[in-house]
């Protein structure tokens, strides 16, 4: 028959394990408003806007050649931007050291297919990222999931002897996580470079990096020191651009210039090189809008604790809170008020991305009414 079957004959003749399986993503709702996917809620400003429409029509008079396959420009963009991460006294990092790709998740798939694959383990610590897993089983890389603490903070003790039990090739470290918000220290990101020696590569996953609370050192600091250490870092957050699909990474030399064997030719279109030059250049003005982020963030983790919730200390740009006994519930109450979030994390709990003071204050006078009927 032509309709999709189960069974043996099943069609279309996908991959075994691939068979029912959603794709993921969260719902995309058309609500006033969406605190669910832990967006950036400013618009670009003007005059960056202005910049990047000026620097697509630059790049339009050449599309019928292909792009700068190893986006050198923008490579020196990008390490000039991420040297303001790193200690001082610490040499710059290097364009040689930056790669880039369509979003962070490009980024993190190229890395497990250049360091995962058949007989390899990546590894992670849940509650974390729910893309890593999907990054594991599509480059055919063994999948593990630790357990994170009480706190959401590592067991550096179990982390280690987790690394010894498993030898992963990738160990995948969100910091600050999500869905909690939590941070790495230094000394977590260092024991476990330290475990994982040169069987494997360390990734530290920064793509909140730029919402960390003060005096949280970003693990860029720590490239000199381990040789498999890889730092990832978006443009979808910080820098407003989640519709652009930038993300980046940091790391030895010969480690980026791994991931070319990997990599598409030419996966980077030039009007995706001309627009987040064009980012780079509002660098600044950018991270004024991240500022006043961190500091509604704040607010709302105070609001919440001052309510009575359990609240997970957040370096990011989004809240886990909780408990709640039926959390479907109180999701579906504050969708019912024109309140998007995310039913995620684990039970019992939910999470917000921090918007603009008008959508906040519409999220805490929902959240107001839904916890009161849902007593
Ligand atoms: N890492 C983490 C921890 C994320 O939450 C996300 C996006 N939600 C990404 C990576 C991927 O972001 P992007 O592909 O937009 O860069």
């Amino acid at each position: 028959g032509s309709g999709a079957e189960v069974g043996a004959g099943a069609w279309p003749p996908l991959r075994e394990e691939l068979r029912g399986i959603e794709p993921y993503g969260a719902p995309q709702l058309d609500v006033p408003y969406a605190l669910n996917v832990n967006e950036n809620p400013y618009a670009p400003p003007a005059a960056c806007v202005a910049d990047i429409a000026e620097s697509v029509a630059r790049a339009a008079e050449t599309l019928n050649r292909y792009p700068d396959r190893e986006f050198v420009e923008l490579r020196a963009a990008l390490a000039a931007y991420l040297s303001r991460d790193v200690a001082p006294g610490q040499a710059p990092v290097a364009p040689e050291q930056v790669w880039a790709a369509n979003g962070s998740n490009e980024v993190m798939l190229q890395l497990l297919q250049a360091f995962g694959g058949p007989g390899r383990t990546a590894l992670s610590f849940a509650p974390t990222y729910s893309m890593y897993p999907e990054y594991a089983r599509d480059t055919h890389t063994a999948w593990v999931a630790g357990r994170r603490a009480e706190d959401f903070t590592l067991d550096l003790d179990a982390a280690r002897a987790a690394v010894g039990e498993h030898r992963p090739s990738v160990v995948l470290l969100p910091s600050p996580n999500n869905p909690t918000g939590t941070a790495l220290s230094p000394e977590a990101v260092d024991v476990l470079c330290g475990a994982v020696g040169d069987d494997g590569v360390v990734v530290v996953d920064e793509a909140y990096g730029e919402f960390r609370r003060a005096g949280t050192p970003s693990a860029l600091e720590l490239l000199p020191v381990h040789r498999n250490l890889v730092v990832t870092r978006t443009m979808s957050k910080a820098f407003a651009g989640a519709g652009l699909r930038l993300g980046y990474l940091a790391a030895h030399p010969a480690i980026a210039d791994a991931i070319r064997v990997v990599r598409l030719p030419y996966h980077l279109s030039a009007t995706t090189q001309a627009v987040a030059l064009a980012a780079l250049r509002h660098a600044d003005a950018l991270l004024g809008q991240v500022d006043a982020l961190r500091g509604e963030r704040d607010t709302l983790v105070d609001w919440l604790r001052a309510q009575g919730h359990d609240v997970a200390d957040s370096d990011a740009n989004f809240v886990l809170f909780g408990r709640f006994a039926d959390r479907h519930a109180v999701w579906q109450g504050l969708l019912e008020r024109g309140v998007l979030i995310r039913e995620t994390g684990p039970e019992g709990w939910l999470r917000v991305s921090v918007g603009t003071p008008e959508e906040m204050a519409a999220f805490r006078d929902a959240l107001t009414i839904v916890t009161k009927e849902n007593q």
